[in-house]
């Protein structure tokens, strides 16, 4: 048996001893390093060739983060692999199901997705740049996901060789990072886990080493006897020098050394070391569930279910989170996910939360390396991959319980700020672009797909520019469809200043329903909570009085939040009305013409964010037959937007925070492109020899912003940007921006005011 089908025939066996399993994960900032530690990994348990694992990567930033995109696909690799437990000298194996997570910032919802998967993940900071943005942002996402961090300093090489460091400014360096790393820990997460889970070089939840070099350091590593041997055997004159000691310092000397970084390799090899790692602080899927399904499951852990997923029952129901959709030629659709309890098998029977008909799983499989092994059942605590599942999306709940409490809805970091429009090229391919395009919506939520319904162009709208380029890549590439696109068009959303001052009356064409309204910023706790997940505005309001009281929480007025009927994007509806006849039966149509509303503003039919709508009055006919819905939804649709603009309309665009790192010398000429872009310097700072900059600008003046910060420092600035969520459009320019908006739509150059609203 070669060594692919041994490691196959193995996995199989692996996944069904609970306690050999480690779901693990990878995040930094990009360019850090994840890709060459990933793939060392990989190539460290024979499923690539080591050579090609740290491989200098040629293609420049944008192919290469086009080439990823395939890898990305590839979800989940499991991998068997040899451990030797330096305490009994034995080789053990264990199973690990390694999840890539994509490392830009416009695929902040993957990365969120991946982290579901995980119970331990490796962050890897760069050892010349140290923790930027980015790496911020994935402990973030780490921590609220209760997965185990752990830290490697990646590209220690270039600090010796490079920056010619001495080891106590190295030290001092990392341990600035690790003081940084800590403190994020500590500020996110509830005691005790805030402390338990700190990392130390001491107790080996650091490593330090190079990627690329394929060679790493823990402490409890540089123990192990057989480190001493080969050291002895590959690098005798170090080993004298220091009196047989091999440790950090020696590890120092022989990176400096020309051909040492090689012998590194084979003393200490990075899969090696990041392995044990694994194996001794990240928790089987036992014992990780223990402390998970509390914050990402809020259904009732004292029940059945509850105590099964707690437990990771392989003979409880079936609690499955789908973290990623592929498509594959042979295979369709193929959902990934982590299996919370039960065990999925061939042929049984799944509901899918939100979905009225359960669905057949057609094939089970685990997805070994590339290679998708069937499989008849996999139990709860593994990574599985079945097929079937047709209305499942990343993110949906399957179980055999019909009404599976679903997983917590996962905390996105940003709302989509910039759109396309596609069309296909050869009109033949249209139907097979719908379909596509209906998978890639299911695949990544974080997309979103809107049929433009004036001129039947879809369109697409994502994270930022990458995001969609990278989505039209796989559209033609992976699924054969030649697509022609628009430049890319920012998203805008519509607010109000407001309240208006009186209520605004709606009223219905047949004059017999009549509506009134006030429109005001919602408060901000409210919107925070949303942003952040805590609310859900996408499930049905279950318990309104528990609803009520959460609102109350977050700053609304007690009175009103007991008035709650329905959220939509960020807005809330709120009934202010008592005792009036007949509005209970109304109450759908209402809702239906509040979300209508929601969807297009009345200044640029952009979404609208943040404002409660209260409805303090109605009359209504006695009749059904007069308040059915063509006189009911143009009536509150009339009354809410005029109190909008009797409120004030605002538009809201969408901001990034720019990141920049630069030489003291070409700190002015960064300065110069943040201010030329209506952009506000937020701070400056020092970083070891470079000058600093954060400062937040509009995605409208982003456009090209690459190879202009290029340009102005010579190439010599390292940058990253972040969403920033939506700000105000200063007042000066909204007529203007309207306008476009408005025209491009195929609207009148003007938007309507109160009057036409009032049916005046
Ligand atoms: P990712 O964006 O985090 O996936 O980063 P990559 O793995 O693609 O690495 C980014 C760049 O850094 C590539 O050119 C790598 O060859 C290089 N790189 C990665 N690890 C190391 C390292 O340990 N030392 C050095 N000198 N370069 C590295």
């Amino acid at each position: 048996m070669g060594r692919k089908e041994d490691n196959i025939k193995k996995a199989v066996e692996l996944m069904k001893d609970q306690k050999l399993i480690r779901n693990l994960g990878t995040a930094a900032h990009i360019d850090h390093g994840k890709t060459t530690f990933s793939d060392n990994l990989i190539a460290g348990a024979g499923m690539m060739s080591a050579d090609l694992a740290g491989e200098q990567r040629v293609l420049d930033y944008d192919e290469q983060e086009a080439a990823r995109g395939i890898t990305i696909n590839a979800a989940s690799a499991a991998m068997v692999v040899p451990y030797n437990n330096p305490k009994t000298g034995a080789t053990e194996h264990y199973l690990v199901n390694l999840i890539d997570t994509p490392g830009h910032v416009d695929f902040g919802g993957d990365v969120t997705r991946a982290m579901r998967a995980l119970d331990g993940v490796y962050i890897l900071c760069c050892a010349v740049e140290g923790i930027m943005p980015q790496t911020e942002t994935v402990i973030r996402q780490a921590m609220k996901e209760r997965v185990r961090p752990m830290l490697f300093i990646n590209k220690v090489d270039r600090a010796i060789v490079e920056q010619q460091l001495t080891p106590q400014m190295m030290i001092d360096k990392f341990s600035k990072i690790i003081t940084q790393f800590n403190q994020k820990i500590m500020d996110i997460l509830p005691a005790p886990l805030n402390k338990q889970w700190q990392v130390s070089l001491q107790d080996g939840t650091v490593a330090l080493g190079s990627a690329y070099n394929n060679w790493a350091v823990s402490i409890p590593y540089l123990s192990r006897p057989e480190v001493v041997k080969k050291a002895k055997e590959l690098a005798p004159d170090i080993m004298e020098k220091s009196n047989g000691k091999f440790n950090l310092g020696t590890v120092f000397e022989l990176c400096a050394q020309e051909g040492g970084q090689e012998k590194l390799a084979k003393i200490i090899p990075i899969a090696d070391v990041a392995l044990e790692m694994a194996i001794n602080h990240i928790s089987n899927p036992v014992d990780a569930q223990k402390i998970r399904i509390p914050t990402i499951w809020k259904g009732d852990l004292n029940s059945e279910l509850g105590k099964q997923m707690l437990n990771c029952d392989p003979n409880g129901e079936v609690a499955l989170m789908i973290t990623k959709i592929i498509m594959d030629k042979q295979a369709g659709e193929i959902a990934i996910g982590r299996l919370f309890s039960g065990t999925v098998k061939k042929g049984m029977t799944l509901y899918i939360a939100g979905q009225p008909a359960p669905q057949r799983v057609q094939t089970v499989a685990l997805m070994v390396g590339a290679d998708r092994i069937p499989i008849e059942e996999c139990k709860a605590g593994n990574i599985v991959a079945v097929t079937g599942l047709r209305d499942a999306i990343a993110g949906s709940t399957v179980s055999t319980l019909k009404d599976m409490e679903p997983f917590e809805k996962m905390a996105h970091y940003s709302e989509p700020v910039i759109t396309k429009a596609i069309e296909a090229k050869n009109m033949a391919d249209l139907p097979k672009l719908v379909e596509v395009l209906r998978i890639i919506a299911k695949a990544d939520p974080s997309l979103q797909i809107e049929i433009n319904q004036e001129t039947g162009e879809h369109l697409m709208s994502g994270m930022g520019e990458l995001h969609l380029e990278i989505t039209e890549y796989r559209i033609i590439n992976e699924q054969k469809v030649d697509i022609k696109s628009s430049p890319p068009i920012v998203v805008y959303q519509e607010s109000v200043k407001g309240p208006n001052a009186t209520e605004f009356e709606g009223k219905s064409p047949n004059k017999h329903n009549k509506f009134y309204f006030i429109v005001e910023p919602l408060e901000e706790g409210v919107l925070e909570a949303i942003r952040k997940g805590d609310i859900d505005t996408e499930a049905k309001i279950k318990d309104p009085k528990e609803m009520a009281k959460l609102l109350s929480e977050c700053g609304m007025d007690k009175e009103q939040a007991k008035g709650i009927v329905a959220f939509k994007n960020n807005n809330v509806l709120l009934d202010c009305t008592k005792g009036i006849q007949y509005l209970h039966e109304t109450m759908e149509l209402v809702k239906q013409a509040f979300e209508e509303a929601m969807m297009r503003g009345p200044l640029a039919n952009e979404k609208v964010s943040g404002v409660k709508v209260k409805l303090m009055d109605a009359k209504l006919h006695e009749d059904t037959i007069h308040r059915g819905p063509g006189q009911v939804i143009p009536a509150v649709r009339d009354g809410i937007y005029g109190a909008m603009c009797q409120a004030g309309r605002i538009l809201l665009e969408p901001m990034q925070k720019v990141f920049i790192s630069v030489p003291p010398d070409y700190m002015g000429g960064a300065v110069n492109l943040i201010n030329q872009r209506r952009g506000t310097i937020l701070e400056m700072g020092q970083d070891g020899a470079d000058s600093t900059v954060t400062s937040e600008c509009p995605v409208a003046e982003m456009f090209g912003f690459a190879s202009d910060v290029r340009g102005s420092t010579q190439g010599r600035a390292i940058w990253s940007i972040e969403n920033a969520g939506f700000k105000q459009l200063l007042p000066d320019l909204q007529k203007k921006v309207v306008t476009e908006i408005r025209t491009r739509k195929g609207l009148n150059p003007e938007p309507y005011d109160e009057k036409y609203y009032s049916g005046m």
